[in-house]
């Protein structure tokens, strides 16, 4: 059984969000696919690639933008004010920094029964697609199980508990247990916010256990009414990959 925070008042789903598309970038995604970004629920935030604010998607008119490479396609998203939609240039540009930014922009705690306690990221960036052949490629995918994540393949505790350790990796919680702080092998905050309202035995367990299951995807709809049915289905279509991380409250003072 997989339990999710309290519910804090579903949220209203637009069947239809206000995304500007370009008639070059819709010509790369095509149209059934333009068509499931406008649709939803997923990805239900996307970071400004100009000024890096996060928004929701289902309420702020956003632009698509698209870094075609040889062989995939990068979607980005951004403010109107900041960056019409349009084709980016290949390749290193001023921007390419900015782009490549990695950092979550939204978390969710979850139990599962008989596993260890869950925090899920969703990254913004959200999908590529092969240019060349059609496919969807999903890049976060290739560099999640690069640093040595596994694919979820359903959500079950002893799945869960089975997952590799991604050495190096820390989760901390911070600000008085009110916040979360996940680095990665070298250091770099993966995601670095609030953890919101949790399960009940969520805290107690990351304390005791010492360890939590990070899952990330993208594209599974985190901020939907139904979170953990965009979990489901992203473990099914392999997406969704996960790793153990050590956790503790972070020390105020050095031992
Ligand atoms: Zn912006």
């Amino acid at each position: 059984m997989v339990t999710t925070p309290p519910a804090a008042g579903a949220r209203e789903e637009l069947d239809v969000r206000d995304l500007r598309v370009a008639d070059d970038v819709a010509r790369l995604l095509g149209a059934e696919y333009v068509a499931k970004l406008r649709r939803g629920p997923a990805p239900a935030r996307a970071r400004c690639v100009i000024c890096q604010v996060a928004e929701d998607l289902a309420t702020t008119t956003m632009t698509v933008l698209v870094a075609p490479s040889v062989d995939n396609a990068r979607v980005m998203f951004a403010h109107p004010r900041c960056a019409p939609s349009g084709l980016l240039p290949p390749g290193p540009g001023p921007l390419a920094g900015q782009l490549r930014t990695r950092t979550a922009i939204y978390g969710l705690a979850l139990t599962v029964d008989g596993g260890p306690p869950v925090w899920v990221v969703e990254t913004d960036i959200a999908v590529h697609r092969d240019t060349a052949g059609g496919e969807v490629v999903d890049e976060l995918l290739a560099t999640l199980l690069g640093l040595g994540f596994a694919l979820v393949p359903v959500l079950d505790g002893p799945v869960l508990a089975g997952l590799p350790v991604l050495t190096g990796w820390t989760a901390r919680l911070t600000g008085g247990g009110h916040d979360l702080l996940v680095a990665d092998g070298g250091g770099e905050a993966i995601y670095d916010g609030g953890i919101g309202d949790v399960p009940a035995g969520w805290l107690g367990a990351l304390v005791t256990g010492r360890r939590l299951a990070l899952l990330a995807t993208s594209m599974t709809g985190l901020a939907a009414a139904d979170p953990v049915a965009g979990l489901v289905q992203a473990a099914r279509d392999g997406r969704l990959a996960g790793g153990l991380v050590p956790a503790g409250r972070a020390r105020s003072h050095r031992a």
